[in-house]
């Protein structure tokens, strides 16, 4: 349910309505809008009457929101939301670009492709320090240590840091290293998890989980919106099909339908979507085009012996290749770099 406050509507008739939806035992989340504040209502099970918010004043209309999905629905918020991570604004006229390894390895590695990019142009720096890998006798990251790397690469070149969470503990940690939280696409549905981001200070990457449908996908943003952080970013990295030429199928038709259902940004992993080193400057080139808010790439100082997602890492020549084209495209399609 979503509560229209009237243009006019005073602080304190907004706090009136807060505390009435609290005294209902239910969840008030206040959007300010540019033309008003609208306050979102969670945690109602059964049918509550429309009209007992109806005659509170300042209160403009009470609406139902259809969909099963409330605070991510432009419904609720029909602005973009902009998340800043670190102060570099995501969903506005910025193509953000985020670049790293997919692993932090070493300090020099992470430090070294940590300038490389940074150099390029990129926003922010990615880098796993907690990996979920599907063999429990691959290489499963560093742990804390690796957050003391990026720490270090964060300071070296002042690029804002984006790291894995795989469960609670680690996501704790990263609160305090980090300055934002990716939620891999193995862990979309794990729903303790998603809770725990949703209280969490600081933004979320979500990524899309592996066979999730766009309603699962955006469900699964709720449950950390639910929870009132609503600093969320979304992330296509592909899904399972029958194609057998790339890793995974990227699906940038999620793209358009995100931005018509949902208010929150999205960004394109074509690293992961690809899975091929060759296929991830086109498909970053189509994801500018179709409106994504950003790109996510894998970059490793030597590929080859990159100990996680070599094959679809990109050299830093070839991701300053890549940035020159986007640099070009970008600003065809309103946005900047
Ligand atoms: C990653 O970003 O390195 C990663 C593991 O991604 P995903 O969860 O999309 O597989
Ligand atoms: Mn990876």
């Amino acid at each position: 349910m979503l509560i229209v406050m009237r243009q006019d509507a005073s602080p304190e008739q907004v706090q009136g309505v807060v505390h009435a939806v609290e005294a209902h035992g239910l969840k008030p989340h206040p959007i300010p809008g540019a033309q008003r504040t609208a306050i979102g209502i969670t945690g109602n099970k059964g049918a509550l009457e429309l009209s007992v918010f109806e005659a509170l004043p300042g209160v403009f209309e009470v609406i139902r929101v259809s969909h099963p999905y409330k605070l991510v629905s432009r419904e609720v918020k029909p602005e973009d939301t902009l998340v800043s991570i670190g102060g570099v604004p995501i969903g506005g006229p910025l193509f953000v670009v985020v670049a790293g390894p997919c692993a932090v390895e070493t300090l020099e590695q992470t430090v070294e492709v940590a300038r490389r990019v940074k150099a390029t142009g990129a926003h922010l720096l990615r880098g796993g320090a907690f990996k979920p890998r599907t063999s429990p006798y691959a290489f499963q990251g560093l742990g804390e240590a690796g957050l003391k790397i990026l720490a270090q690469a964060r300071a070296e070149t002042g690029l804002p840091v984006i790291t894995e969470a795989v469960d609670e503990a680690s996501l704790e940690l990263i609160e305090e290293y980090a300055d934002a939280i990716q939620i891999g696409a193995r862990n979309m549905q794990n729903f303790s998890l998603l809770k725990r981001a949703g209280r969490a200070r600081k933004p979320v990457l979500l990524k899309r989980g592996l066979s999730a449908t766009l309603e699962e996908f955006l469900m699964s943003a709720e449950y950390i919106l639910a929870e009132g952080n609503y600093q969320v970013v979304l992330c296509e990295r592909g899904v399972r099909t029958f194609s057998d030429f790339s890793r995974n199928t990227l699906d940038l038709c999620v793209v358009p339908a995100v931005k018509s259902l949902s208010h929150l940004p999205i960004l394109v992993d074509p690293s992961h979507g690809t899975g091929r080193r060759d296929k991830v400057a086109p498909l970053s080139r189509a994801s500018v085009a179709v409106g994504a808010d950003g790109i996510l790439i894998e970059v490793h100082n030597d590929p080859d012996r990159a100990l996680s997602d070599g094959p679809q890492s990109l050299t830093p020549e070839m991701f300053e290749a890549l940035f020159s084209e986007i640099r070009q495209i970008a600003p065809v399609l309103g946005r900047r770099l």
